[in-house]
């Protein structure tokens, strides 16, 4: 992967920027997705922001060796924090980290929200928080996206600003309300590796410890979720 050819997940993902948009990449590792949506006209000012040393160091060379420091700075901090009004984003992708992380990096700061119109999230587990997180946040859901590469299956949200009241049904946001809709390969392969997991642990924990009572939430939780993959994937 290099700034010219992005893996098929950050393509996806740069397939949902607006044409011209005025983005902020966090947690940007190589700067690729940055660099490949001002190369191709995508966006035309970026921030690209990295907590850690190493890959903010990355990004910094890579921006400086396609010498696009002047549309694309890259800064060194945490989450949104590298925000400033005068950026006037209106795009961010967070991709590529937990449901939970990304949802901790929204809230840290929803000042920083004030101006966005759009967000990109590609959650690696967990994307039902980032769901919940948009319901109480004036932010809904427009299109999300499910595929697989290299093994591993990947789901998208796009998310922008709204005024009207958002609420998504248990299964909506568990599962996705667009993906839910369509329910293809990736989707179904999934929640049914996901259902396989819970049954396994399910049955670990009957195993060694019985029926104690500790174990009774975790098993009902357990039992809930394959319950509501069971009433979606027929
Ligand atoms: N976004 C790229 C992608 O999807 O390929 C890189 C993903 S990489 C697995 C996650 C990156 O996010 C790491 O470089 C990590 O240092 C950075 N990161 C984690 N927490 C962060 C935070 N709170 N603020 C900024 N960057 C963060």
């Amino acid at each position: 992967m290099n700034e010219q050819h992005l893996s098929k997940r950050l393509q996806k993902v740069v397939s949902y920027l607006p044409e011209g948009t005025r983005l902020a990449d966090i947690g940007s590792d190589h700067a690729y997705l940055p660099c490949y949506a001002v190369l191709n006209g995508q966006a035309s000012y970026a921030i690209a922001g990295e907590v850690v040393e190493g890959p903010f160091q990355s990004a910094k060379k890579q921006v400086e060796k396609l010498q696009l420091a002047e549309q694309i700075h890259v800064r060194k901090g945490d989450g949104l924090s590298v925000l400033t009004a005068e950026d006037q984003i209106d795009t961010i992708v967070i991709a590529g980290m937990g449901g939970s992380l990304i949802r901790s990096i929204l809230e840290k700061d929803p000042s920083k929200l004030a101006g966005v119109k759009r967000l990109v999230l590609q959650p690696n587990l967990a994307a039902h928080k980032l769901r919940s997180w948009a319901e109480t946040n004036q932010f809904a859901l427009i299109a999300e996206a499910i595929l697989m590469e290299d093994q591993k299956i990947y789901e998208i949200l796009v998310l922008e600003k709204t005024e009207q009241p958002v609420h998504y049904t248990e299964k909506e946001c568990f599962f996705g309300p667009f993906l839910l809709a369509e329910k293809n390969e990736a989707f179904r392969a999934k929640w049914l590796h996901e259902k396989e997991n819970w049954q396994k642990i399910i049955q670990t924990i009957e195993e060694k410890s019985g029926a104690h009572a500790e174990n009774q939430p975790k098993l009902k939780e357990l039992t809930h979720k394959i319950q509501l993959v069971e009433d979606v994937i027929v």
